[in-house]
């Protein structure tokens, strides 16, 4: 039976570090994505992504709190980020998630709407779209996935230790879209509406389409602070932000 209203979040950047997030998470599943039609997950779940077969607790955790909500009749999509982005169809299997396209055009209660991570509406970030394109090569990610586990897990821990010396804060270090590219890609997909994450800047921006019509661009927030989602309905596209539960 629908239930009327759809949720969207994105950036949540799972860890073991940060216990507190991952119980958010699942409070989220249990009391708001239970209620809903449908849960779009757009990228960044984790804070990364080493490979279907890591046997670690959290991702185990993880995969059966998606699992116990999508056998619950929640279908649970999920969009890669750049953090997740060798996320597959085992953890999908696993977890009962539903694999998207990395920009798909989905229908919210008669509105189509283009949902996607972001990052590739960072055009002008030249550093990031270098690594992304060199990344995004299907032979390079298999290369990557077929290293032994242990090694890819020392990869992991040496990408940490390097961003944790850069603590320059975790949004000023992410560039924000081109203004140009999202009008150019709302046309491409004959679309009015566009939710994406990746920024870390949550807000909804009106914008006006080349041809005249009016359109809106919602972006979600992160989880670092707070938990934040958005709750579509036929009648209101509503952001939400809640307080992480205290330690
Ligand atoms: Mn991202």
């Amino acid at each position: 039976m629908a239930k009327g209203h759809s949720l969207f979040i994105a950036d949540l950047h799972l860890s073991e570090q940060r216990p507190d997030i991952t119980a958010a998470f699942l409070l989220f599943l249990q009391h708001k994505a239970i209620e809903a039609d449908a849960l779009y997950i757009l990228g960044d779940l984790f804070e990364v992504w080493i490979g279907d077969d890591n046997p670690s607790p959290l991702v185990a955790q993880v995969a059966k709190a998606i699992q116990t909500l999508s056998a619950q009749s929640v279908p649970v999509y999920f969009c890669h980020g750049n953090r997740d982005f060798l996320l597959g169809q085992g953890f999908a299997k696993r977890s009962g998630m539903i694999l998207l396209e990395p920009l798909t055009v989905v229908d919210l209660y008669g509105t189509p709407t283009l949902v996607m991570h972001g990052d590739s509406l960072c055009t002008l970030d030249i550093g990031y779209q270098k690594f992304r394109a060199w990344w995004d090569q299907k032979w390079w990610q298999k290369l990557i996935l077929s290293l032994p586990l242990w090694y890819r897990q020392h990869l992991a821990r040496k990408a940490r230790r390097v961003s944790a010396m850069d603590k320059k804060g975790k949004t000023s270090d992410i560039m924000d879209v081109t203004p140009d590219e999202v009008p150019k890609v709302m046309a491409e997909r004959q679309v009015q509406h566009l939710i994406h994450g990746h920024t870390h800047r949550p807000a909804v921006h009106p914008l006006q389409l080349t041809d005249g019509s009016a359109a809106q661009r919602y972006v979600l927030g992160d989880w670092y602070s707070q938990s934040s989602y958005l709750d579509v309905s036929a009648s209101a596209w509503q952001l939400h932000f809640q307080a992480l539960p205290q330690n």
